[in-house]
């Protein structure tokens, strides 16, 4: 399978004829037990929160996906996130990024602090203060990149030699890029989380979460946890999650120039002000997108000229675009981080502008979006011709 270029990978990782029926697609193990021919003489399978044959196959793919030797796949990407924190205990200390997604910011700094570990939130886009932020109790370093809503990219090769120096773990969310379009282990990472509800998923239709790592003693330890708090996706999950796979990467492709060409439409609108995009040359880190990633990837964020009523009116007028929380699935989104899914942030230093727009761009046709976009900016427009947004 390693030989394999990334769009054979997708199609065959994990997948095989069903031994007892032949069925091409792996079946949805939709048991919870496994009958045994005698006290634990069984197949490899005895209770489907341990293992499921739906979810190994899943596991498989997503470990050829991201090059590594094991991946272990949850109910959420949150319970990814979480468990992968359980090998941390009180005391630990973790550098991590200072715009990470609402949700991880929650997790750490609202629960996981409680139980006694540490966090620095800092400009994880700075390898000295990453380097400067370590110490003696410093456990692992968490990355996010891009990073949700503001896309700042991260130098993964770089900050990973800054763990290995400093003898500690290095985790990246690779969820907005997926791995069709950057593979953090071999770029020297420890541990390669999704959120498989996005991209991997791909069709909004399936909840979860996956870690990938290369480390057998570390594996052992996580399926410990995983088996002990027992987070895991039923098997419909998994086979939604690995249907979804076989298109990343037509999907990463189309994703990526309906959103480079979205980015170029709004970099030349004159009522935009702002447009985060790491396909423009105008974004700060443009020369790391290109050597990082393969393609610059389906996100996009913007602030209207107006601010936050323009926003407002802007997620509200867009048809195409869905006004809804997540991303990554072919249908495209938009929403206002702010309010919506960095609502957990809102009084924290990493709360995020309330003129932010996002948007998940699908894979319709690019011209559908444009006009989309194109009639509710000209909707907030009017509405400033008409006196009623608020420019104060
Ligand atoms: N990581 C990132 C970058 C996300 O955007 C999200 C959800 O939006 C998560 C993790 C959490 O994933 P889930 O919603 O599957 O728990």
């Amino acid at each position: 399978m390693s030989n394999l270029r990334f769009e054979s990978k997708v199609v065959h990782a994990g997948v095989r004829p069903d031994p007892v029926s032949g069925a091409v697609m792996t079946p949805i193990y939709q048991t919870s037990t496994y009958a045994q021919e005698d006290v634990g003489q069984h197949k490899g399978y005895e209770y489907s929160r341990t293992d499921n044959p739906t979810r190994s196959a899943l596991q498989e793919a997503m470990a050829v996906l991201e090059g590594g030797g094991f991946a272990l796949a949850f109910s959420s990407g949150m319970a990814a996130i979480d468990t992968l924190l359980r090998l941390l205990k009180p005391g630990d200390h973790v550098v991590c990024g200072d715009d990470l997604y609402g949700g991880t910011h929650r997790l750490f700094d609202k629960i996981l602090s409680s139980f006694g570990l540490e966090f620095s939130f800092i400009d994880t886009t700075r390898l000295d203060d990453i380097a400067s932020s370590i110490h003696d109790r410093t456990k692992m370093i968490w990355l996010e990149t891009p990073s949700n809503p503001l896309l700042r990219l991260v130098d993964i090769s770089g900050v990973a030699a800054v763990a290995r120096e400093a003898d500690i773990w290095l985790g990246v969310d690779n969820t907005l890029a997926s791995p069709a379009l950057q593979q953090p282990l071999a770029m020297g990472a420890d541990f390669a989380v999704h959120s498989t509800t996005k991209y991997l998923g791909g069709h909004s239709d399936v909840v979860g979460g996956v870690i990938v790592l290369n480390d057998p003693d570390l594996n052992d330890r996580l399926k410990f946890i995983q088996n002990a708090a027992g987070a895991v996706p039923g098997p419909m999950d998994c086979f939604l999650t690995l249907r979804g796979i076989k298109t990343l990467a037509l999907r990463m492709e189309a994703h990526s120039s309906n959103a480079t060409q979205i980015a170029q439409y709004l970099g030349q609108h004159r009522s935009v002000e702002k447009v985060i995009y790491p396909g423009l040359p105008s974004h700060p880190q443009y020369e790391l997108a290109n050597r990082q990633m393969t393609r610059p990837g389906g996100m996009i964020s913007f602030t209207h000229r107006l601010g936050e009523e323009a926003a407002r009116i802007i997620a509200k007028e867009t048809k195409l675009f869905t006004l809804a929380e997540s991303l990554g699935g072919v249908e495209s989104l938009i929403e206002l981080p702010a309010p919506m899914t960095h609502f957990s942030v809102a009084d924290s230093p990493i709360a995020v502008d309330p003129d932010l727009i996002r948007l998940s761009v699908g894979i319709e046709h690019v011209a559908d979006l444009i006009d989309d976009l194109e009639t509710a900016i000209w909707k907030a427009d009017k509405d400033e011709d008409e006196g009623s947004v608020n420019r104060e």
